[in-house]
């Protein structure tokens, strides 16, 4: 029996994943334009390969990713480019990014895709990273972080244990319930090819208890699981259900009882978490040499017609999943991608899927319930809801009052924004909008920060290339006169000798 630990805080929201559990993925089918914004990932935005007119095969790459911490986009079907340029994201600000949009051709017809071997098992680390990088694969539990560069932490940590995070803790979220219930040998297949690239000896799957086809689907496809050389040992956990379990940090606390250090990694005590629907895209990259070009969606809500898993290509507006699903019943009081602790609100259904989209939700008023807020009553509830060990109402009243250093200082920037908070508060207060503008803030803060350090730092290296120039040009002045003088003196005693020449 494995043990679990207990942490602190967490609430119990109502799931109403029925509304979609039972939907198996379906595919969606093409839609008319594909919007494909060059930043799905956390990083630097990739760059554009292509321009309007240009006629592109799907898996074809449109824009490389730049440096490290950046990601591919590739062509989710053949067709025609349409133009590189502003669209809006999908995002609460709904502020317009670039964005590649592609006009399908309807012939859905692949370009060429690397070629794979037999066995992806005999393939080295780094090569295996490569690929997965190449591949444009992303974090999508909605982190959207770099596979390969979690992937490649063995360089600079001790590793032991993957865990896969298939908690899905967000309520009507049902996405990767699917995933590991259709898809069961080949998430295995993907996170076998990760454990070997980080080189650990144990698997642990993370499954909330409250989908028991889920880890059914997972242990049965670990016992038919064949044999491979150096493979990990893998085992599948029954997790509480109780929300943030699918928090990284909290995950591994509740499987392990260790801390990962504060603003550490879970890498610092030999782990690595990576999510059931990336260890998908995993498989499909060194089995197929698929880039990363479509996702699975739950949408659901009560305003959604018939809630639904939905295989989508990336780049299709939501309204077409919305169609799809019958439309909505009623207007929906709120739009959400994400799921509805954490997940953004939308501005609009003309927004994109993207890599890090699990969800879009349509929610009625009564499923919202908003209310207005009223002054903290100090019942306390909040801090025994941090999953964090956070004191949530003195971190808002010093951000109401222009605190944000203060805030930073009793732990703003170890707030996991998971909501709990917000959702326990007798008084309605935002607690949670709080601190992701602050910590928005923060950020806008330290770019200004940043860009005034590199100008003044740009300013002092010009100085001093200034001076290296006066300076080279004061010693070639010099050298030049000492020259002349050299040559002076050298044509005066010629002279002299001449004249004593003539003399004589
Ligand atoms: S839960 Fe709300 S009312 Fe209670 S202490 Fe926290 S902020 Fe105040
Ligand atoms: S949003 Fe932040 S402060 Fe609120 S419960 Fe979650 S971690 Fe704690």
């Amino acid at each position: 029996m494995f043990k679990l630990f207990k942490i602190r805080g967490g609430v119990h929201p109502e799931d109403r994943k029925h509304f979609s559990a039972d939907q198996a993925i379906e595919t969606l089918p093409l839609s008319p334009l594909l919007h494909i914004p060059l930043q799905q990932h956390i990083g630097a935005p990739a760059d554009p390969l292509v321009r309007r007119g240009d006629n592109v095969k799907k898996g074809q790459m449109l824009a490389r990713s730049q440096g490290l911490i950046s990601a591919p986009v590739h062509a989710p079907t053949s067709g025609r480019i349409m133009g590189v340029g502003g669209f809006p994201a999908n995002h609460a600000s709904g502020l317009s990014v670039r964005t590649i949009t592609l006009k399908p051709d309807g012939k859905d017809e692949w370009g060429e895709l690397p070629s794979v071997p037999d066995d992806p098992f005999s393939l080295p680390a780094e090569e295996i990273a490569q690929r997965v990088s190449a591949a444009g694969i992303v974090g999508m539990g909605g982190a959207t972080f770099p596979s390969a560069v979690k992937l490649s932490l063995r360089k600079r940590y001790v590793l032991h244990t993957l865990v896969i995070n298939g908690a899905e803790c967000e309520p009507y979220l049902t996405c990767d319930d699917r995933l590991m219930r259709e898809y069961s040998a080949e998430v295995l297949d993907g996170v076998r090819l990760m454990a070997k690239t980080l080189g650990v000896q144990n698997i642990i799957f993370g499954i909330e208890n409250n989908k028991p086809e889920a880890q059914a689907a997972m242990r049965q496809a670990i016992e038919d699981m064949p044999a491979v050389e150096h493979s990990a040992s893998a085992e599948v956990v029954g997790l509480p259900t109780r929300y943030p379990m699918g928090s990284e940090k909290h995950l591994v606390q509740t499987l392990t009882g260790k801390e990962t250090p504060a603003r550490g990694l879970t890498a610092d005590i030999g782990i690595v978490v990576h999510n059931a629907a990336t260890a998908l895209a995993v498989y499909y990259a060194l089995r197929h040499g698929e880039p990363l070009i479509s996702r699975v969606v739950t949408v659901s809500g009560g305003a959604i017609k018939k809630p639904s898993n939905l295989r989508v290509l990336l780049g299709t507006p939501l309204e077409a999943l919305i169609q799809h699903c019958g439309g909505f019943t009623v207007e929906p009081t709120k739009l959400i991608s994400g799921g509805p602790m954490m997940g953004q609100p939308l501005p609009s259904t003309r927004v994109p899927v993207v890599k890090g989209n699990n969800g879009v939700l349509a929610l009625t008023a009564e499923e919202v319930q908003d209310q207005p807020s009223s002054p903290c009553i100090r019942c306390a509830s909040c801090v025994q809801a941090c999953p964090c060990g956070l004191v949530p109402l003195e971190m808002a009243a010093q951000i109401r009052a222009g605190g944000l250093d203060a805030s930073v200082k009793l732990g703003l920037m170890d707030c996991v924004s998971c909501g709990s908070c917000s959702y326990v508060c007798p008084s309605h207060i935002p607690l949670v909008q709080y601190f992701n503008y602050a910590k928005g803030e923060l950020a806008t803060r330290q770019r200004a920060q940043h860009k005034q350090n590199e100008t003044k730092r740009l300013a002092e290296l010009r100085t001093e290339r200034m001076e290296a120039i006066k300076r080279a040009k004061r010693e070639q002045m010099k050298k030049r006169k000492a020259e002349m003088e050299a040559k002076k003196r050298k044509e005066a005693e010629q002279q002299e000798k001449a004249a004593v020449g003539a003399e004589a």
